[in-house]
């Protein structure tokens, strides 16, 4: 995955309320000020460099252009995910709902032992689906969804890494209900190492620190999600503030089958059902992100045979992906995750997940 998620930026501030919609009308500071929405104004794109507009009294005193960085490139208004797009995870669907979206949904029920947890933290291998439950949680409870990976607040955002989570704990407040996700979460706080440079220190204290203020601000609910590869190098302060840790593991057979029938629907193809479960029992130890390099390299092989000609078909003349192709494939992509990975997070889940 990109670091940074640009998909459909373009429209600069004014776009990125549309997760918003139906919410009760826009917050992002720009769009009440009538300068929203003028459409594709790009990156920064014109209509948010205004010096003389008057920054909301929330946001006073922040980096405007800071705030206008975050508005373009973090609030992530790519495509939206519903979890009916997720296949498998049944359990952590049900957590998540009953956990997070209900009470960012309706607060005033949610309230004292049944309020909604400021940090959730999402563990697992690659290539399971945290990401799109992230996304998911932000569109089912209708809130605005920041996205930020930990790596680019220490490489892209070079120098302004601790203002910036500062300034974006108070976009999130202010434009809240949000979900702030926070991929590889771990190289943000991981345990102390000696060689740790006083920026990551004072990203990860400044994190902290926010993370502790988040939650139920005047304005709604904010909701961390960190998502790791690697729960084990968080250190115990980290681990303490992400409440509920659940565990996003590789895919059973039925949810295999299900991502895969999932991923040839766009696709013409003559497989059965029988032959569907087939290959899910096959491709035992994929990872959905496998499962998709799987498809698409299965979907390459009805072109292939005709080489180089293929550019010059008819799109109703290629012939529809087979098991064949299929098995193929298999024999091509190998599954991304190791055994001892494997093991190493079912034993942290043991030790530290939430099993509700
Ligand atoms: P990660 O766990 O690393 O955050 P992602 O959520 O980014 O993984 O998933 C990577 C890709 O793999 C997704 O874009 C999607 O195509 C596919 N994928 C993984 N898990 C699932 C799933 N449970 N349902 C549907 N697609 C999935």
């Amino acid at each position: 995955q990109p670091p940074m998620k640009r998909d459909g930026g373009g429209g600069g501030i004014g776009n990125s309320c549309g997760q918003n919609s139906g919410n009760g009308g826009h917050k992002s500071y720009n769009s009440t000020n009538r300068h929203a929405s003028s459409g594709g104004g790009g990156s920064g794109g014109g209509n948010v460099n205004n010096v003389d507009e008057e920054l909301p009294e929330e946001l006073r005193g922040l980096d405007k252009e800071l705030i206008e960085k975050i508005n373009n490139e973090i609030v992530d208004t790519g495509e939206q995910v519903t979890f009916d797009d997720i296949a498998g995870l049944k359990h952590a669907k049900q957590t998540v709902n009953e956990l997070v979206i209900m009470p960012m949904i309706r607060p005033d029920l949610f309230t004292g032992l049944r309020a909604c947890p400021k940090g959730l933290l999402l563990f697992g291998p690659p290539g399971t689906g945290k990401t799109l439950i992230g996304k998911a949680i932000a569109h089912e409870s209708r809130a605005t969804f920041f996205s930020i990976s930990s790596s680019s607040l220490t490489s892209k955002w070079i120098g302004e890494g601790e203002k910036l989570v500062r300034t974006l704990f108070a976009v999130a407040s202010y434009r809240a209900p949000s979900v702030v996700f926070i991929d590889e979460v771990d190289s943000m706080l991981t345990q102390r190492k000696a060689d740790e440079n006083e920026a990551s220190r004072r990203i990860k204290t400044e994190f902290l620190v926010q993370l502790d203020g988040a939650g139920n601000g005047r304005k709604g609910q904010v909701l961390v999600i960190g998502a790791t590869n690697r729960p084990q190098e968080l250190d115990d302060a980290a681990r303490r503030r992400f409440v509920k840790k659940l565990y996003i593991p590789l895919p059973d057979q039925d949810g295999r089958e299900a991502l895969i029938a999932n991923l040839l629907k766009k696709n013409d193809h003559t497989l059965t059902d029988a032959q569907l479960a087939q290959l899910a029992k096959d491709s035992e130890g994929f990872s959905g992100a496998d499962l998709k390099i799987l498809c698409t390299e299965a979907a390459m092989g009805p072109l292939r045979k005709f080489g180089a000609k293929a550019v010059e078909m008819n799109s109703k003349d290629v012939p529809p992906i087979s098991y064949k192709n299929f098995r193929q494939a298999l024999r091509q992509v190998n599954p991304s995750v190791a055994q001892s990975d494997l093991a190493s997070h079912i034993e942290w889940n043991n030790t530290y997940g939430s099993m509700v």
